[in-house]
């Protein structure tokens, strides 16, 4: 069997690991900067836009092509299966082979898991983080020219300055729809600041009021979190929401409704009004602390 496998350089190592799990005979790998893996051939391309992935992917010869499960390679994925006419199938967390190509994938935010098959040849796309990385020297490199008169022009891409990398930390205060209004965020911010945490929040306070920046949202459209504590403050605990910080070690939530979802995922379930628990735990680690 030969699989390609294609992607952006930090995914490379964990799509190849995904590869091998299946032991083809050939591996080719095709990104835009040389990368240390185990591969048959590694192939260079100076690829940005998704017309010319599209391109030069729909020219390889494959028993399989596994992607990444971004935004961009979904859609070429999808556009190489199509050309080719051959299946596609999105998401994958594990995958297997016995004649054709079994695949699991999560589906309800995490509630359950799809298992899938199909035949082959086949484009997958894959959660990279499911697999293994792996690392070694390609058996050979080839830069490959690229033509490409792509439908759609790149007129400028900037890097986005995130503020925080909230899956970095260590503790969060998170705020919900509990907030009555955006200048009680200071409060949390005070609390936050007291416990050395970051400030998150849910979708609403981000992408509908706007109050917070929209990489502090956590949840299945944000950033996946895994503090040793996750502090929960006014959220119901919607499962978009939850399989954000499934991975937290603790997880204490404060809501007035004894009956809030969050409930049932919290270790530590504080039935109160924020407005009460909020001011209390500030003057009682100030106390503490002395300050
Ligand atoms: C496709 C899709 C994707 C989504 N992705 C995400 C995502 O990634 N992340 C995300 O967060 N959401 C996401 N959502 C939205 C999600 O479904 C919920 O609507 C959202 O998480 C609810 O936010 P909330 O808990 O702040 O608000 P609410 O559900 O309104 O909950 C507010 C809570 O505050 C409590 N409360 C009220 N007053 C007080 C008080 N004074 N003191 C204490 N508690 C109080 C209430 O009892 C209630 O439980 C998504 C939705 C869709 C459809």
């Amino acid at each position: 069997m030969r699989i390609v496998v294609a992607s952006d350089p930090s995914n490379l190592p964990k799509l190849v690991g995904a590869a091998k799990s299946l032991s083809p005979e050939v591996i080719e790998a095709i990104s835009t900067e040389r990368v240390s893996v185990p591969v048959d051939k590694l192939v260079i391309a100076d690829l940005r836009l998704n017309d010319c992935w599209t391109d030069v992917l729909s020219e390889r010869e494959f028993d399989l092509m596994l992607l990444p499960s971004t935004r961009d390679f979904k859609e070429v994925g999808a556009r190489v299966a199509a050309r080719k006419g051959i299946s596609y199938l999105s998401d994958a967390q594990e995958l297997g082979l016995s004649g054709r190509l079994a695949a699991t994938r999560m589906v309800f935010s995490g509630r359950g898991v799809e298992k899938l098959e199909t035949s082959l040849p086949a484009v997958v796309t894959i959660d990279a983080d499911s697999f293994e990385p792996v690392s070694g020297e390609p058996s050979s490199v080839d830069e490959l020219g690229v033509s490409c008169s792509p439908k759609v022009n790149l007129i400028e891409r900037k890097e986005r300055e995130a503020e925080v990398d909230l899956s970095k930390a260590e503790i969060i205060v998170s705020v919900g729809r509990g907030l009555k209004k955006k200048e009680d965020l200071e409060m949390i911010r005070e609390l936050a600041s007291l416990l050395g945490a970051e400030v998150a929040c849910t979708r609403p306070i981000s992408a509908d009021f706007k109050w917070l920046p929209e990489e502090r949202h956590v949840g299945m459209t944000g950033v996946r979190v895994k503090p040793k504590i996750y502090l929960a403050i006014g959220i119901s605990g919607q499962i978009q929401h939850v399989v954000g910080f499934r991975d937290a070690e603790t997880v204490i939530a404060v809501n007035t409704d004894p009956d809030a979802p969050i409930s049932e995922v919290s270790d530590y379930f504080v039935v109160a009004d924020l407005y009460e628990v909020v001011p209390k735990l500030i003057e009682e680690i100030r106390r503490r602390k002395g300050s």
